[in-house]
């Protein structure tokens, strides 16, 4: 759920107070919130669409990914829309521990952690990202190889 004082306060922050006016917010206001509401990840966390989970808690949601590259292919996402890893601020840093600390249990819960995962985060176009909501990548249960594809 994003609010608009939260919006307001990102907007004022990177633009500068002088020129932001709800007038002005309005329309971005629109844009981020239909991009938000129309994320596949986002309707996968409130259940709309549905998935194989693995782990959930009030933060963070780990499920299996629907075009497994190996194996164990999991996705594992934060409940909060956050774009991707660029897009991360200060006040995630608790957040991002807690995704990273869920990789890990999760490849201990399937079994792949002894023998070796990877972790992946595509960012933008040429980083391969197709779904706009950070997500951690949780790859395992075959040799991997270097460099990647
Ligand atoms: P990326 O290309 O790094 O943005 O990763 C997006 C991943 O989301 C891809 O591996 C897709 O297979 C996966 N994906 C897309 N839609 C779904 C879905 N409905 N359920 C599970 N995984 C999905």
């Amino acid at each position: 759920m994003i609010h608009n004082r939260f919006l307001r306060t990102i907007f004022v922050k990177f633009l500068g107070k002088s020129q932001i006016s709800w007038k002005l917010i309005t329309p971005l206001l629109k844009v981020v919130k239909a991009m938000s509401r129309d994320c596949v990840f986002c309707k996968i966390v409130k259940g709309e669409i549905g998935s194989r989970k693995v782990y959930e808690d009030e933060d963070v949601l780990a499920f299996y990914d629907i075009n497994p590259q190996a194996p164990v292919h999991i996705l594992v996402v934060p409940k909060k829309h956050i774009e991707n890893i660029l897009a991360i601020s200060d006040e995630d840093k608790d957040l991002i521990f807690k995704l990273i600390k869920t990789c890990n249990d999760v490849a201990r819960q399937v079994g792949i952690a002894e023998k070796g995962f990877r972790l992946v985060v595509n960012t933008n176009p040429e980083g391969g990202q197709t779904v706009y909501h950070l997500h951690f990548h949780v790859i395992g249960g075959r040799q991997m190889r270097w460099p990647p594809g």
